[in-house]
């Protein structure tokens, strides 16, 4: 069908908004099991880069999920088109100069690599928000692992459906052992480290 699309060439460039912004773009992704702290660190590392004066802007799952995605379930092939959706949106905020934070499970390896791919190299940052199912449980901020142990939510992440760990994340966060606060100053450092964002920040 999109045999007939013809691109268009954009007469405003990324690299030309990125320099009237002053900063690099790229995407920061969060991926871990439900409760681990993607949306807790996710939403401080926005209000930093923000007060640093950085155009940031935060994909969350639930509100996805609600809006672009409210057609799609969580089966298999939902969640890949999910995250495939989510990486388009993603690279459409990469494309205008602006920092995108994507706060989503995406339980699946190969749909994160999927989103990897969108971008230019170096444009997909991978940040594990890595925690123990245990300790997501007793969480439970939402009060989903007690309905899906219940058997009330079925396809749950973790008790009835797979998550695959990243083997080579850029960023690993043990939210079990290291506060929020810890866990911006690492994802900052390695901004820094990689020249995403500006040393003297
Ligand atoms: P997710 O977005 O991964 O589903 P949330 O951020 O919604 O997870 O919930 C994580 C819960 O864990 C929050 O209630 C948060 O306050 C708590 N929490 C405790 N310690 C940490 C930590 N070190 N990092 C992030 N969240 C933490």
């Amino acid at each position: 069908m999109a045999n007939h699309v013809v691109r268009q060439q954009a007469a405003v460039t990324k690299e030309q908004r990125q320099r009237l912004n002053g900063h690099k773009s790229f995407i920061l992704w969060f991926t871990g099991l439900s409760g681990s702290g993607k949306s807790t660190i996710a939403n401080a590392l926005e209000q930093r880069l923000h007060q640093m004066g950085l155009r940031t802007y935060l994909l969350d799952g639930d509100n996805i999920r609600h809006g672009l995605n409210a057609d799609l379930g969580f089966g298999p092939e939902d969640r890949r088109e999910n995250i495939r959706r989510i990486g388009e949106v993603a690279k459409l905020f990469v494309d205008a100069g602006v920092i995108v934070l994507a706060a989503f499970i995406s339980p699946y390896r190969a749909d994160r690599q999927m989103v990897r791919e969108m971008v230019a190299p170096g444009e997909f940052i991978e940040i594990y928000v890595k925690c123990p199912l245990e300790v997501c449980e007793r969480r439970d901020p939402k009060g989903l692992y007690r309905k899906a142990r219940s058997g009330e939510i079925a396809e749950f992440t973790g008790i009835s459906a797979p998550y695959e760990e990243p083997e080579n994340p850029e960023v690993l966060i043990k939210t079990d052992k290291e506060s929020v606060e810890k866990a911006l100053k690492k994802v900052i450092d390695v901004l820094r480290g990689k020249g995403l964002i500006n040393e003297s920040l």
